[in-house]
């Protein structure tokens, strides 16, 4: 029943329904562990024979109703709920590519998950190349080798804001036989359905919108179930696994045995696991998520206009703009809105940067994206300015470049601030 559900009832109502006296709210289970009456039961949550929780590392029932409700707000098949988004982009490649494979991605990312790629995973033996998005497909196909394992890109990227094609970046992992991972933080399941597209795999930082009130840090990551496994590529996953008496993860839980063996190994072994009361207040935000991706996105829209017609913005990048060069694929994946973060350059370079940041007073100055209260942010002299200039401008950071994360207040209100920042900066 609740698949047929609209995604805006998903939200609201996905996932739990409590008996009579039960109660209303799905509640947080702070306990660690649970407990059980015979041996033959915890025999079979050990054989991965049964569901039931037992250590909050490997599952929760608070966590498990946030897993439920997202994989169904997205379309998948199962979801793994993780410590924050950098540990859900890191499980949902080391699952699938281990010392000696290779993984292609967009090079346009979230800083955070650059370095992942750039430094992390090479010292682990698994070396990315970034590829240009904007490429033909015939020339992304050059980027592969046999021994790459998959494709991974962002819906939206941060902070460049490029939309991913997503009809290209499909047909390239279909036709080198790897699964596509799409971090889709910034369109939230509300504005794109990235498996609808044909992704394979999706990852978020719950951190961002789907908290969406700066409280908690989290990640998750939700499984098509589409993707063939059992194409010679992915023996971990067809073969049997040694750490649980040779069960092979296909054979036993076919459309699940990716997002099975995220958890079963992974999740065990790194232990990336959030808090109940974190997966909680992810429940909470959920709920009212597309009702906030509809504000954030009118607002940032309008704002975005505003900016275009000011005498002090040199330069106004949103994707919502008909004039951005990313407008057609907003049009074909993003047609509820183009979410709440822009940027624009400002004239006086640096110093006018930075009086602008200053000059702010409804809107916020923090390291932050995705908040129902509006942020701001001069990357050159704060999250960036340890890079040499030359590696800011290959970052895409310029000097001029303030980056807002529009909120849900009223636009008029934070226009009025925009414009006297403006003013004095
Ligand atoms: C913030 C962010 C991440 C990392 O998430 P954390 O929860 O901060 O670890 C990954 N991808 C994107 C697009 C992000 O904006």
């Amino acid at each position: 029943m609740s698949d047929k559900w609209r995604i805006e009832t998903q939200a609201v109502q996905g996932n739990y329904t409590p008996a009579a006296a039960e109660p209303r709210t799905a509640p947080i289970c702070q306990s660690t562990t649970f407990k059980y009456d015979s041996a033959e039961h915890m025999a079979k949550l050990f054989d991965l024979d049964c569901a039931d929780p037992f250590y909050t590392r490997l599952g929760n029932p608070t966590t498990s109703v946030f897993e439920e409700k997202i994989a169904m707000m997205e379309g998948g098949v199962g979801a793994l709920a993780t410590s924050s988004g950098q540990a859900a982009s890191a499980l949902s490649i080391l699952n699938i590519c281990s010392a000696g494979q290779h993984v292609v991605s967009a090079g346009t990312l979230y800083g955070g998950t650059y370095s992942l790629f750039a430094n992390t995973l090479p010292k682990l033996g698994v070396e990315v190349t970034f590829v240009d998005p904007g490429l033909p497909l015939e020339e992304l196909k050059k980027a592969f080798r046999p021994e790459t394992r998959c494709l991974f890109a962002e819906t939206i990227g941060n902070p460049g804001l490029n939309v991913l094609d997503f009809e290209k970046f499909s047909a390239l992992a279909t036709a080198m036989e790897v699964p596509l991972i799409v971090d889709s933080t910034f369109a939230t399941p509300y504005l794109c359905r990235p498996f609808e597209h044909g992704a394979d795999i999706i990852v978020h930082s719950a951190t961002k919108y789907i908290d969406g009130h700066g409280t908690s840090l989290g990640g998750v990551i939700i499984d098509s179930g589409k993707f063939n496994w059992n194409n010679g590529k992915y023996p971990g996953l067809c073969e049997p696994d040694s750490s649980y008496h040779g069960l092979r993860y296909t054979e036993k839980f076919g459309p699940l045995a990716y997002i099975i063996k995220a958890r079963a190994q992974y999740m065990r072994d790194l232990g990336v696991t959030p808090a109940p009361l974190n997966s909680f207040i992810f429940n909470h935000g959920l709920t009212t998520l597309p009702l906030r991706m509809e504000r954030h996105s009118d607002n940032a829209l309008i704002i975005a206009t505003f900016l275009q017609q000011h005498a002090k913005v040199k330069w106004v990048n949103y994707p919502g703009l008909e004039s951005h060069p990313s407008y057609p694929l907003v049009q074909k994946y993003l047609s509820l809105g183009a979410s709440g973060v822009l940027t624009f350059g400002i004239e006086g370079g640096r110093e006018a940067g930075i009086k602008f940041m200053e000059g702010c007073k409804l809107i916020a100055m923090v390291v932050h994206v995705g908040d129902a209260r509006s942020c701001v942010l001069h990357p050159g002299s704060t999250t960036h300015r340890q890079l040499t200039e030359e590696q800011q401008m290959a970052s895409g950071v310029t000097q001029d470049l303030i980056r807002l994360s529009v909120g849900i207040e009223h636009v008029d209100d934070l226009i009025a601030d925009i414009n006297q920042a403006l003013q004095a900066s």
